[in-house]
């Protein structure tokens, strides 16, 4: 029930972690995290405390300066491994809050195109759907905005794609999403308490917003796709 997302300039794996943990009062049953790391995806995940996460990555470590983190409280599928997020597909790999309510729908779709799911979430469906529009020749940031297009519900969404070190592209409808500023860092977070030992520069994303972020910023965009400007604040969050 809880997101992160860094474009860093550090080994990206703890400091994920460290997020997730500021995150877990909102509840989690399983826990993951996915880098790039030399332009490669990779995810470790585990079902239950955070520690189980961590205890992971002492013996599979995950290297990269990117990542994407997710702490789950599970609505569709039970809490497994398997269901856990980061949810990946060819070079997809998303994690995200809330519920597709469409997802029966949208699988019936995949499953014309001869795509089956591997997993019993609703969630799922979006990497399905992101991989299978960027296997017909669209961009990442193409391929999530047709993606993000199809979907009913209430959602935060974190998208981080294969061979894509400095893009994340988030998404924000009936869940928060906060972006936060670095130094030629970013952050992405389900609030900023999640990225406080980070920054204290944070844009609320709106309701209905997306945005593309790199290292160098985030470009905004409202739910008609046009270039919004969202007021960055100072957050204090105390010591
Ligand atoms: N509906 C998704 C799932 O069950 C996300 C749940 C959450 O918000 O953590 O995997």
């Amino acid at each position: 029930c809880g997101i992160i997302g860094v474009l860093g300039n550090h080994e990206v794996a703890p400091l994920l972690v460290e997020s997730l943990k500021r995150l877990e009062y909102r509840g989690y049953d399983s826990a993951g995290i996915a880098t790039i790391n030399n332009g490669q995806l990779d995810r470790r995940r585990a079902v239950g405390k955070l520690v189980n996460l961590s205890d992971l990555l002492v013996h599979e470590p995950l290297a990269g300066k990117s990542g994407i983190g997710h702490t789950r409280w599970a609505t569709h599928g039970a809490a497994t491994t398997v269901n856990a997020h980061p949810h990946m597909s060819g070079k997809v790999a998303v994690v995200h809050n809330g519920i597709i309510e469409n997802f029966r729908e949208l699988r019936a779709e995949l499953a014309e195109a001869g795509i089956a799911p591997q997993t019993q979430t609703d969630t799922e469906t979006v990497a399905l759907l992101t991989r299978a529009f960027m296997d017909r020749g669209m961009s990442p940031r193409e391929a999530a905005l047709a993606t993000l297009k199809k979907l009913d519900g209430a959602f935060a969404l974190l998208w981080l794609f294969d061979g894509e070190d400095d893009l994340m592209i988030a998404a924000r409808k009936g869940s928060p999403l906060a972006i936060g500023h670095g130094d030629g860092e970013m952050f992405v977070g389900s609030d900023a308490i999640a990225l406080a030992p980070m920054t204290d520069r944070i844009t609320y994303l709106a309701e209905g917003d997306y945005a593309f972020v790199t290292r160098a910023g985030a470009e905004i965009f409202d739910a008609e796709g046009r270039r919004a400007n969202r007021d960055e604040q100072r957050i204090d969050l105390g010591a």
